[in-house]
């Protein structure tokens, strides 16, 4: 139900405001955020009309239940989570009364908690701060941000004393594993009935210095298999320096157009970014497994030449030989050639052409709240959704008239 990606507009919803934000600066403009309590469930809601702003703290403080109108209702990655976003069109008013309470244990401040009592948490939309250490890295990936901006992400297996969670950390981070953070402001998602954390544009990683055991690590989450790739599907994308998605990259040009920056970049400056959707075949079972990979495993396992196609690299997917392969949530995170590997295979970790941009990239958003609105891709998805339309934005739902 949450998997589609439709919003509903001109939507009406009842409730009580709580936790409304501080104004946030976005990538075109400013919003800001509060959490609906309605009779069943809590839902965020994204206000652009940033003029409300002191009405709406004056709500949350006043516990005024509210009607707000024509609002964009849309799934949020959480299941049968929906997010509300209250755009130029929407309009709000009190209500007399409703016939439920205002519930005043909805947490305004985030407070610190184990992982043990993070699971007891029922809420669909929650932030934490937790003291973990990180056990291992499962998987990385990647996603666009609603501007075309890629955004790298990883998920961790992180532990406490009292037990262990993944957590799904957005933009390019340097954690060193085995170590214990105090991270403030992860959200809690749920995602198929599995709970699990991701970070936010408010998180911080401190390192701290903890010597407590964490909790016994179960067996391993991965899949270990020995199989034959026999399909593939290839999907490439150009990345400008600044992270942008590129449309129409001619490899024959010596300069790209960036729409994003609005200027020409140096062909040998963009860089291939490419992951595939897979079949495989294993020597345990008769079953034929649909994967994914992503750029990372494919680059460490074959050569991408700057001028490859989605041709050339599916031949090159397709000509492996039988394969160790690690498999994490549908994801492979590992691919390795048998001990005697043959001698006409291309060797991992061969030289790669390598676009190093010239200057390091900065963060590609400084806004990560958005992600929890236009994330096309569910961080634990199965199938990519590359090809599929992006979500509506709020500006173009904002500027359709009606
Ligand atoms: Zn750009």
């Amino acid at each position: 139900m949450a998997s589609t990606s439709t919003a509903s507009l001109n939507q009406s919803v009842t409730g009580y405001i709580h936790n409304v934000t501080p104004l946030r600066h976005g990538v075109k403009r400013q919003y800001f955020e509060g959490v609906l309590q309605q009779r069943h469930k809590v839902c965020k809601v994204v206000v652009f009309k940033v003029e409300l702003h002191s009405k709406f703290l004056k709500i949350e403080k006043d516990r005024c239940p509210v009607q707000l109108n024509n609002v964009v209702v849309q799934p949020s990655r959480r299941e049968d989570g929906m997010d509300i976003l209250f755009t130029h069109q929407s309009k709000w008013c009190c209500l007399t009364s409703i016939d439920y309470p205002y519930n005043p244990t909805i947490m305004v401040t985030i407070q610190d908690q184990t992982i043990s009592q993070i699971l007891q948490i029922d809420m669909e939309y929650h932030r934490v701060n937790i003291t973990a250490k990180l056990i291992q890295r499962e998987s990385e990936g990647h996603a666009f941000l609603q501007d075309d901006v890629l955004l790298e992400k990883a998920v961790y297996t992180i532990a406490d004393t009292t037990g262990i969670m993944e957590l799904t950390v957005w933009g390019e981070q340097n954690l060193q594993l085995d170590s214990w953070f105090y991270i403030t402001n992860v959200s809690l998602r749920m995602f198929r009935g599995t709970k699990f954390l991701s970070t936010t544009k408010d998180t911080k990683f401190t390192p701290t210095t903890c010597t407590d055991p964490t909790f016994p690590l179960q067996p391993t989450t991965s899949e270990q298999v020995t199989g034959n790739i026999i399909g593939a599907k290839v999907t490439i994308i150009y990345i400008c320096p600044l992270k942008h998605k590129l449309h129409n990259m001619a490899l024959s040009c010596t300069r790209v157009l960036c729409d994003k920056c609005d200027i020409f970049y140096r062909t040998d400056a963009i860089t291939l970014h490419t992951h595939a959707r897979l079949k495989i075949t294993t020597t345990t079972s008769d079953e034929i497994k649909s994967v994914n990979i992503e750029n990372h495993v494919l680059r460490a396992t074959i050569q991408i030449p700057k001028n490859a196609t989605t041709d050339t690299i599916m031949d090159s997917i397709l000509d492996l030989p039988t394969m160790n392969i690690t498999i994490h949530n549908h994801y492979i995170t590992h691919l390795a050639y048998p001990e005697k590997s043959h001698t006409d295979t291309p060797q991992p970790n061969s030289p790669l052409v390598h676009f190093s941009p010239p200057t390091q990239p900065p963060a590609p958003s400084e806004d990560l709240a958005e992600l929890d609105l236009f994330m096309v891709e569910s961080p634990l998805d199965t199938q990519p959704k590359v090809n599929q339309p992006t979500p509506p934005s709020p500006t173009s739902i904002a500027d359709t008239p009606k």
